[in-house]
């Protein structure tokens, strides 16, 4: 079995940094989509683990329309990486849902239009079942080790991916509800795309971290966190999900890989001769 790698979301490097001061730093990968975001090396439960600061390390100073994501997810498989886990804190459209609470979710709505979506730029692969988008096997895990922090844990709901970096308009909220989404954020697509792509295990922990706008009533303050979208008794709540990070990845780092097919979802292309065997080779095919 290969490492598991997470992608951390924004603030999840100083979480890493907190968590795991040991880490070792094997910065900017270089790949043929240009370098990756920085990448640190660490054992979680014996288990060699990789973190990728999706953001960057210093802040949130890539946002996420402009995350170099083919060379993200290009960096991890080259480093062994079998199974990544990112980690998320979109927003709520299911009004049911509470601030902070984790959802892994099961769906994704790809609202986004201006990213790099496919290493198979030559036309000659086709299809890429999306059914399960996640990895069956890695979100169970990624369950039971949310559910394990004693935090309330939503098993399944659709992550509606908008392209930033502005936020959405009320009407573009209502019209994701009536699409079915319980959660927008900007970062799982195309992430999850490409690991597919790479014949990756790919799953996602949501901390929800505000209500989506026109969900409920918040008047503009100025200079703070989404001007005003959080107040501070929300801002506890996201903190307190934050704070089971470490445990979560920890957990899902040790966990033994269960039954998937994410490993043979090229499977028809390599037996029609399309692709070979060493995955480098797949890409631009
Ligand atoms: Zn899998």
């Amino acid at each position: 079995m290969g490492p598991l790698a997470v992608i951390g979301g924004s603030g999840a490097y100083d979480l890493l940094a907190r968590d795991y001061s040991g880490a070792r730093n094997l910065g900017r990968r270089e790949t043929p989509f240009g370098p990756s975001a920085p990448v640190r090396e660490l054992e979680l439960n014996g288990r060699r683990t990789l973190f990728l600061s999706r953001h960057g390390e210093t802040g949130y100073h890539c946002t996420a329309r402009f995350v170099n994501y083919r060379a993200n997810v290009y960096a991890l498989r080259e480093l062994g990486v079998t199974r990544v886990l990112a980690w998320s804190g979109p927003g709520a459209i299911e009004p049911s849902l509470e601030i902070g609470q984790y959802v892994v979710p099961d769906d994704l709505l790809d609202e986004t239009h201006a990213r790099d979506d496919t290493y198979f730029t030559g036309g000659s692969l086709g299809f890429v079942r999306q059914s399960p988008v996640f990895c069956p096997a890695l979100r169970e895990a990624a369950l039971e080790a949310c559910r394990a922090t004693g935090a309330a844990t939503r098993d399944g709901g659709t992550y509606a991916c908008t392209e930033g970096p502005r936020l959405e308009t009320p009407a573009e909220v209502r019209k994701l509800r009536i699409m079915g989404a319980d959660l927008v954020g900007m970062t799982l697509a195309p992430e999850v795309f490409l690991a597919k792509e790479l014949t990756m295990c790919y799953a996602a922990v949501c901390y929800v971290t505000n209500y989506a706008e026109s969900l409920a009533h918040k008047p503009f303050v100025p200079g703070v966190l989404f001007e005003g979208l959080l107040d501070s008794s929300e801002v506890a709540c996201v903190d307190a999900a934050v704070a089971g990070f470490a445990q979560i990845v920890a957990q899902v780092a040790a966990a033994e890989p269960g039954d998937c097919h994410c490993a043979r979802l090229l499977d028809r292309y390599k037996r029609r001769g399309t692709i070979g065997e060493d995955w480098r080779e797949w890409i631009g095919r």
